[in-house]
């Protein structure tokens, strides 16, 4: 089934008995959440949240925040969802493109800190100070990944896959018991693979500067953002691949570790021994994790360099 949401397109594929069903169940879950999660839409949670008309949410925004706020948490801010002040200021949810002025940009990141989002659990309802707003564009991808693989699964679904826009989240292996294979994007060129991954009930999520971006004086801005700074995440990386178990922590990470760039992700990587990652670096090299080793076929013109524990 193929459904436009969220901004791009939703290809979802489930095999088995109940897989048409199970379907239909996930296009209708996937307007449902959009409904909640979008910056834009007139009556979305985030929306009322940002305008301040209705402090209470429904329980999956309620989710996804809480979750959201521990990725930035550990993230250490690298990941920050009261950004969204200063993507407006660059024009990229409009897609009316400028260069703000660095006096601009301080002056809207004194709104900018995730800490400050409070979360009522018990009255379901989230305040944060007066000039911050939120987006969830870092993670409501993945976390809607995750909510259409359970639905899929409570159905007796057992071999499904769904491609959000480029993240792809495979439940089982393919109905003929072997595992998925998933291309990741050359980010220089996106007509072509970086390589393939072979892998089964696994998530693999990238986030990557050629995602979204605009050139202007020749020089070019994407949509990943330094919280620190609010200029576009500078670190050194054009591409980072999150493979793992839970799409919204890989959805969080690949954009965390973007911001990072290759040394400080890597010592996340580390600590946190949960994921497996794949990085290129503007100078075109390519850095699989060593978890990746068996599971990734690199394509023509690549070399992988492994990255040990
Ligand atoms: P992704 O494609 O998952 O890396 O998410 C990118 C989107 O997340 C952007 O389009 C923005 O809406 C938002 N964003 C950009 N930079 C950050 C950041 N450092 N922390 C949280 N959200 C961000
Ligand atoms: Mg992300």
């Amino acid at each position: 089934k193929d459904v436009f949401a969220m901004d791009t397109y939703f290809v979802l594929k489930a095999y088995g008995s109940n897989a048409e069903s199970g379907l239909k169940t996930c296009e209708n879950k996937i307007q449902e959440l959009e409904r909640q999660f979008s910056v834009t839409l007139e009556d979305s949670d985030i929306r009322k949240l940002n305008q301040r008309t209705d402090s209470s949410v429904e329980e999956d925004t309620l989710t996804l925040l809480r979750r959201a706020l521990s990725l930035c948490e550990e993230t250490e801010g690298a990941l920050d969802i009261t950004l969204y002040p200063v993507l407006q200021k660059w024009g990229f949810t409009t897609d009316s493109y400028h260069v703000p002025s660095k006096e601009e940009l301080d002056k809207l990141l004194d709104k900018v800190n995730y800490k400050q989002v409070i979360i009522d659990e018990s009255a379901g309802s989230v305040v944060f100070p007066e000039g911050m707003e939120l987006d969830l564009g870092a993670v409501a991808k993945g976390y809607t990944g995750d909510c259409l693989l359970e639905i899929l699964k409570e159905q007796g679904v057992t071999s499904a896959m769904v491609d959000l826009g480029g993240n792809v989240q495979v439940l089982g292996s393919k109905p003929d018991g072997s595992p998925w294979k998933i291309a990741v994007r050359n980010p220089f060129d996106t007509s072509k693979e970086l390589g393939v991954l072979e892998i089964s009930d696994k998530c693999v999520i990238t986030s990557g500067s050629y995602e979204r971006f605009f050139e202007m004086d020749g020089k070019k801005y994407w949509h990943i953002l330094d919280p620190a700074d609010g200029y576009p995440a500078d670190s050194g990386l054009v591409s980072v691949t999150v493979v793992g178990d839970s799409g919204l922590r890989c959805d969080g990470l690949s954009t965390a570790l973007f911001v990072m760039g290759k040394n400080q992700a890597e010592r996340f990587w580390r600590q946190a021994g949960d994921f497996e990652m794949i990085l290129v670096t503007t100078d075109g090299s390519l850095y699989l994790t060593e978890g990746l080793k068996e599971c990734f076929v690199c394509g023509e013109d690549w070399n992988a360099q492994i990255i040990n524990r």
